[in-house]
């Protein structure tokens, strides 16, 4: 059986959440989004944050901006700032674990993902860092993210996908994407594969180093 756990970045989108968490309903999955900071000063990103927490999806924290790959700034302080700063924007609504999703522009794994300070202050605050391994690009917004990210699916037992709930029009195919997965024999799971954690409450992994820039 392959297992598939579906997380959404790079939100709230009022108008995109929504319509996920519907989705999500229909189908009786349970996934995570990583959920960028400065978007709940807005009350109606706030708003769709709280339903999905309360739909029992847990949230995690992208960064307070999503602007410079956190191991690209100059700025160590800083650096830490878009952790700390998303952490208290997400309040309550964050899961316990503190998960933590760095970013890289484009998808890219690499020691641009955090600072070395970054690294320290996830280690030290016991958080949960979460990367993925597999990403269909669906920011391309087309149907075309749906047959790349069934085929990487089903090339492994274990996967942890990123989708993204932004306003590209990729979500309208959520719905036909998770019925070809199941009609494939996919289980979807809520939980992380241990190859995707780089820290685990605030162990890091073997190997979390390649992640973090010198
Ligand atoms: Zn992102």
């Amino acid at each position: 059986m392959r297992k598939v756990t579906l997380t959404f970045d790079n939100g709230p989108t009022p108008s995109v959440t929504h319509r996920v968490l519907d989705v999500l309903d229909r189908h009786g999955i349970s996934a995570s989004f990583f959920v960028v900071g400065r978007k709940l000063a807005d009350p109606a990103a706030r708003e769709a944050a709280e339903r999905v927490h309360a739909a029992g999806h847990w949230i995690g924290n992208h960064s307070f901006t999503h602007d410079t790959p956190l191991g690209r700034m100059a700025d160590a302080a800083a650096s830490v700032a878009e952790i700390s700063r998303a952490q208290d924007a997400l309040g309550a609504l964050a899961h316990p674990r503190r998960f933590f999703r760095p970013f890289g522009g484009g998808g890219a794994l690499g020691p641009h993902l955090l600072s070395r300070a970054a690294f320290e202050y996830l280690c030290a605050g016991r958080y949960t860092g979460v990367t993925r391994n597999a990403i269909p690009r669906n920011w391309e917004g087309d149907r075309g993210w749906t047959d790349r990210a069934v085929a990487q699916c089903m090339a492994q037992d274990r996967t942890l996908l990123v989708l993204h709930d932004l306003a590209t029009g990729a979500m309208q195919y959520l719905d036909e994407f998770l019925s070809r997965l199941a009609g494939g024999g996919a289980e979807f799971v809520q939980d992380f594969p241990p190859d995707c954690m780089i820290i685990r409450d605030g162990l890091p992994a073997q190997g979390a180093e390649r992640f973090v820039a010198d």
